[in-house]
């Protein structure tokens, strides 16, 4: 039985009666731009972000663009971003001039090591933005604390992680921006691009009003060049629906990933990843633990609420990872490399002088494997990518 990685049509099309309502709703009014979808959305919003101010844009993207822009970030800034993260959080630093300087991150919840970050610091740094990646936040008071003691401006990229919460607290509503993206693979999932940018600071959320619809204030007086990066009321419409199924489909990811740790665990060179290594485990450990076990499986911190974007293994021993990947394709399992090549390797970032120590994020690029845990993946299918992945590690030849 072939398993995909995700299956949006298991999700949407359960929902294609209400979808069609709201696409009737807007056609009907003839509001595609800005129509009442959007503040409603953005309304809704609040329930998840935790704060008052939501501002639904183009893209995750797009928020992480309007965050540095309204922070008024450019050249000549440094903005401190985790190596091992989606191309955009550094993409965004770069397309407003200011220069993304990469720092090493976590091998237990695969996120910005603070203090890795803390030694990176130079009197150009304005701004750190932590990744909450995969669904699991990044370790927040110790990002916060550094960023009081030198004054910078903490964006948090929470396009993987809308819903999660640090010690109680939303994703996106700790630092100064929250960045959210709603493109079909992340756990709120629109029907094309979407995006929202949260803050709990009025003064920011005018700023960056203003800026998604080029600096316009008011109509066709522009007090600065911002850009077009509003949120199109169609999907809008759409989201307010799958707004409503958000928790359902959050808790559906977070069993998927609970029966996969307890039937993987006791499978022979597998283990669960001890959350005490984060702050403990030396890079100079990491290089030296043993190809015993083998595999190791994802673990939320007793703190965070993980709402599981993914699910992923890290498979020790060189060339491994590869060759599980192949074992699952080859027998119809749905699984991706969530990176394959960290930041500071791009072709595109080449040129920036860079000599940090950033080899946890290296190894992790060898090491990951993500597996399908989409809400509507069912026991029989979970199954099959169970023993499936078993039979690799049973084979000793792997
Ligand atoms: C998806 C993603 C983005 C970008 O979101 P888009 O909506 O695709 O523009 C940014 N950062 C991370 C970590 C992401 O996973």
């Amino acid at each position: 039985m072939p398993v995909p990685l995700l299956d949006v049509n298991a999700q949407n099309h359960p929902l294609a009666t209400e979808l069609e309502a709201a696409f009737q709703r807007v056609l009907q009014s003839g509001q595609f731009i800005m129509g009442p979808d959007v503040p409603a959305f953005e309304q809704e919003c609040k329930d998840f972000t935790g704060v008052p101010h939501n501002l639904g844009v183009s893209s995750g993207t797009d928020a992480i663009l309007l965050a540095l822009m309204a922070l008024g970030i450019g050249p000549g800034d440094e903005v401190i971003v985790p190596a091992f993260t989606f191309f955009a959080t550094a993409g965004c630093v770069t397309r407003v001039g200011a220069t993304p300087v990469f720092a090493d991150v976590c091998p237990v919840c695969f996120n910005l090591d603070p203090a890795h970050a803390a030694s990176l610091i130079t009197p150009r740094t304005k701004a750190i933005i932590p990744v909450h990646l995969f669904g699991q936040m990044a370790d927040m008071d110790a990002i916060m604390a550094l960023a009081k003691q030198h004054n910078l401006y903490v964006i948090e990229d929470a396009a993987q992680a809308f819903g999660a919460t640090y010690k109680g607290k939303p994703a996106g509503s700790i630092g100064h921006f929250g960045c959210y993206s709603f493109f079909p693979s992340k756990n709120l999932g629109a029907l094309g691009d979407a995006g929202l940018l949260a803050t709990n600071d009025a003064s920011l959320y005018e700023k960056a009003r203003i800026l998604r619809t080029h600096g316009m204030k008011p109509k066709y007086y522009h007090q600065e060049v911002g850009a077009n990066f509003r949120l199109d009321s169609l999907q809008a419409a759409f989201l307010r629906v799958k707004l409503q199924h958000h928790s359902t489909y959050t808790a559906a990811r977070q069993a998927n990933a609970a029966r996969y740790t307890s039937l993987l665990a006791s499978t022979e060179g597998v283990t669960i990843a001890n959350p005490t290594d984060c702050q403990c485990i030396t890079k100079q450990d990491l290089r030296h633990q043993s190809s015993s076990p083998r595999i190791i499986l994802p673990v939320a911190y007793p703190n965070n609420s993980h709402t599981w974007n993914q699910y992923t293994l890290r498979v020790l021993g060189e060339g491994r990872r590869n060759a599980l990947k192949a074992h699952l394709q080859s027998h119809g399992i749905g699984c991706e490399i969530y990176y394959p090549l960290t930041l500071d390797r791009q072709p595109c970032y080449k040129s920036l002088p860079y000599c940090s120590d950033l080899s946890i994020a290296h190894r992790l690029a060898e090491e990951v494997l993500s597996l399908p845990v989409y809400p509507e993946l069912t026991s029989a299918q979970q199954d099959e990518v169970i023993t499936i992945l078993q039979s690799f590690c049973l084979n000793p030849s792997n």
